[in-house]
């Protein structure tokens, strides 16, 4: 262990993801002292396999990773710009038949997004680290205990305990927080309960080597079974989601490459062009808010605090926000004056909340909408489409929610 017993800092941050190490640089701007916890160090050698886990970035928070320096360090063969996002549904009689299509030009934007590398997106941000205060960053050290119970704490500080081999360390800090995924043992330490639930379908990404050239635009085909997806990444890569019952997932996962490829030629809207199955990989879909993202002096962010059906591709994005709103919250706050922090912790729990189960019900109304097959909803989801087609405003309503703003 680098620290020495008893150091202090004003935040402590465990987990390094893409959430969590953004939030360090908001944190450095404010000139704070700031810990990081990271189990797993990003390693270049991640960049050098096939991509697997790809994000939708949308315009309001590439705008916010730009203020925060992380943009710069993002290399052109770990994104893909999109402009166009479609989506229709399958099996529609030809006179039903409505392909919802959204462009940047529809919001004289320039572009609506990238899709972008996760790994790449965290290694930007260390990147930017070393530009900054370069914060001390722990990762062999396990957290065992987080304790502000007012009786062994002082008044404005937190103690986090970590376990390293037979070597306990205590720390304090004015702020703890848990940007440490899904399964945030922060939010395990703090009793914070979930409420939530499991998708019955699960989604399987396929990495596939492409023969045409890049696309400028993600699209999605709603099937009885699930949605089918397209995400075009760089250097002739593209991703394809497909969402479906955990059997048969279990089942894709078994296939050769080339059977899979068939499996895909056989299901999936005909793309481009040909190509070769990469690699792949299941996620089983969750949703989940914490009950609280706020006690005392600890805060959870990202997915700690929330996870979404990734059917729109919000998830990050929301993380992003959390970073934003947190860090205006703080920015010029005493930490050690509890009302003041009392009080901006919660303006910060109240609209991020708000905005989180939001999002999460306009996933899940689009899910059942389009992955159904019941004859009302038919009628219902055809309607929709029509209306998006002919109404302009509504449509720019719309992709302005996508794009973040
Ligand atoms: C299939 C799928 C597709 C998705 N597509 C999109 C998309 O297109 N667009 C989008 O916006 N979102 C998407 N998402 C959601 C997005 O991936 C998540 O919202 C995002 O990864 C959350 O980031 P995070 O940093 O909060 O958590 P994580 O990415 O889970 O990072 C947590 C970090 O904490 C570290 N950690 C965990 N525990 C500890 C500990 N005890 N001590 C120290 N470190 C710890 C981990 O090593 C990790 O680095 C998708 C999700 C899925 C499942």
């Amino acid at each position: 262990m680098l620290l020495d017993n008893g150091s202090e800092f004003d935040v402590i941050i465990v987990g390094g993801g893409m959430v969590g190490a953004a939030q360090v640089l908001a944190f450095c701007q404010q000139h704070k002292r700031v810990l990081l916890l990271e189990k797993n160090l990003p390693k270049s050698e991640w960049l050098e396999k096939p991509p697997l886990r790809v994000s939708a970035v949308n315009l309001c928070s590439e705008e916010y990773l730009n203020e925060l320096g992380l943009w710069q360090h993002l290399s052109a063969e770990h994104m893909c710009v999109f402009n166009h996002l479609s989506t229709w549904e399958k099996e529609a009689s030809a006179l039903a038949k409505q392909k919802l299509t959204f462009s940047a030009q529809d919001i004289n934007k320039s572009h609506l997004g990238y899709l972008i590398r996760n790994e790449a997106l965290q290694m930007a941000a260390f990147e930017q680290f070393k530009q900054l205060s370069n914060p001390p960053v722990i990762s062999s050290a396990e957290l065992v205990a987080i304790d502000q119970d007012g009786l062994t704490t002082e008044q404005d500080k937190v103690i986090v305990r970590l376990q390293e081999k037979d070597v306990q360390t205590q720390l304090k800090s004015h702020l703890v927080i848990g940007a440490d995924g899904a399964n945030s043992r922060v939010r395990q330490l703090l009793n914070i309960g979930l409420s939530g639930w499991d998708y019955q379908q699960h989604c399987f990404s396929i990495t596939i080597k492409t023969n045409f050239p890049m696309q400028d635009i993600t699209w999605q085909e709603f099937q009885p079974s699930g949605p089918k997806a397209f995400l075009p990444l760089s250097d002739g890569m593209a991703s394809l989601i497909w969402y479906d019952s955990a059997d048969i997932i279990k089942q894709l996962k078994q296939m050769s490459p080339l059977a899979l490829k068939q499996k895909v030629l056989d299901v999936f809207p005909p793309l481009a062009g040909d190509f070769e199955v990469v690699q792949h990989a299941s996620f089983p879909l969750t949703r989940r808010q914490a009950k609280s993202y706020v006690d005392g002096r600890a805060v959870l962010i990202g997915d700690a605090a929330h996870t979404i059906n990734p059917l729109a591709g919000q998830g990050v994005n929301l993380g992003y926000k959390d970073v934003a709103e947190l860090s205006q919250q703080l920015d010029g706050i005493d930490l050690t004056d509890n009302s003041s922090l009392t009080k901006a912790l919660q303006k910060y729990q109240t609209k991020r909340k708000t905005e989180s189960l939001v999002m999460s019900g306009a996933m899940d109304s689009f899910y059942t909408l389009f992955s159904n097959d019941k004859t009302v909803l038919k009628f219902v989801r055809r309607g929709l489409l029509n209306v998006a087609n002919k109404l302009p405003w509504a449509k720019k309503q719309v992709l302005m929610k996508a794009v973040g703003y």
